[in-house]
């Protein structure tokens, strides 16, 4: 049962590896010369993901968010392993996760080595690996004072799905409608993450909030920032939201928008563009870098904006 389920919904060619699912271990060859980036992320129904974001949608995050780390390191995917727990093997809700599973995967080059499939509350676990080429990763540590702090894409759609979906926000059927698809279709800036190597100082991928990821590289690289909220380049149909103090929220401290968040020099702002052009998503200056610690959001009037909610933290309840 368990090894017919594996061999129907989790096996598929992976010719980038030297033995792939169906043996105790996958072997791997990693490129010569290249060094490994590794990580791993897990799902649990109900906390990363809803029901109502459908079994497609579930095998895409997944994946997603897993690869969106991969982008932020500047690696370029090879390989993952799919632990999951289910409470019953659904034919249907398989084969749709597969669907979104490897769909996500194959536009990003990345194969599915092995894994682990057990009975239980619905968890997925993921691992995925990369390559990138030796000193070329981008850290949280190499921000410098000076250096321009750049966004890919929009910030907020996702945590104003989550917002309407809980009923924290009222917004327009129409409106809603744009940003659900942020929540459970996320896209992973993998192209501008390779593009960015060589470029940017440092980086990260926004999934607990602007405001708590850019936090990180300021703690790890020892400087401060300064944003001009103005610049923070939002969705469309939220601007119509933005007096609500919540949307504000969203914007600054919303998670699951996996975009990059990264710094680089200003001498290097055509190589920025550049990046972005062959990442294929816009990136927007946002602010600098300060010698200074801490982290100040200037308003419309250069006033700094009071922040109360920094970003999204694990352990809260
Ligand atoms: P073992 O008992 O040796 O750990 P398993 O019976 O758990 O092996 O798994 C058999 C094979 O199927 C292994 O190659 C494992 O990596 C792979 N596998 C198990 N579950 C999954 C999954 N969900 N996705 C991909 N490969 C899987
Ligand atoms: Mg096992």
């Amino acid at each position: 049962m368990e090894f017919d389920l594996i061999a129907r919904h989790f096996t598929r060619p992976a010719p980038g590896a030297v033995l792939g699912v169906g043996d105790d271990c996958a072997l791997l060859a990693p490129t010569p010369g290249m060094e490994l980036a590794v990580t791993s992320d897990m799902l649990l129904e109900g906390r990363h993901f809803s029901p109502q974001d459908g079994p497609a949608g579930v095998g895409h995050k997944s994946l997603a968010v897993n690869l969106s780390d991969l982008a932020a390191m500047g690696a370029t995917p090879r390989w993952a392993t799919l632990s999951i727990a289910l409470p019953a093997a659904d034919e249907a809700w398989l084969t749709a996760f597969s669907r979104g599973f490897f769909r996500i995967a194959e536009a990003h080059g990345i194969e599915l080595v092995g894994g682990d499939t057990t009975r239980g509350a619905l968890t997925i676990a993921i691992t995925a690996i990369g390559e990138v080429p030796p000193g070329q990763a981008l850290r949280r540590s190499g921000a410098r004072a000076g250096d321009d702090v750049w966004v890919s894409g929009h910030l907020g759609a996702a945590a104003l799905a989550l917002a309407y979906r809980q009923g924290r926000l009222f917004m327009e059927q129409i409106d809603a409608a744009k940003v659900l698809p942020a929540l459970y279709l996320p896209t992973p800036r993998v192209a501008l993450g390779i593009a960015l190597r060589g470029i940017a100082h440092s980086a990260i991928d926004v999934s607990d909030g602007l405001l708590a990821d850019l936090g990180h590289i300021l703690e790890a690289s020892a400087v401060g920032a300064e944003l001009d909220f103005a610049a923070v380049p939002i969705p469309d149909v939220a601007r119509a939201y933005l007096h609500e103090p919540v949307a504000r929220d969203c914007v600054l401290a919303g998670g699951d928008d996996y975009e990059l968040c990264f710094t680089a020099a200003p001498e290097q702002r055509e190589a920025v563009l550049a990046a972005g052009v062959a990442g294929g998503v816009s990136v927007t200056r946002i602010g600098t870098i300060t010698q200074a610690r801490g982290l100040v959001v200037r308003g419309a009037d250069g006033q700094p904006l009071q922040i109360e909610k920094t970003g999204y933290d694990h352990f809260d309840e």
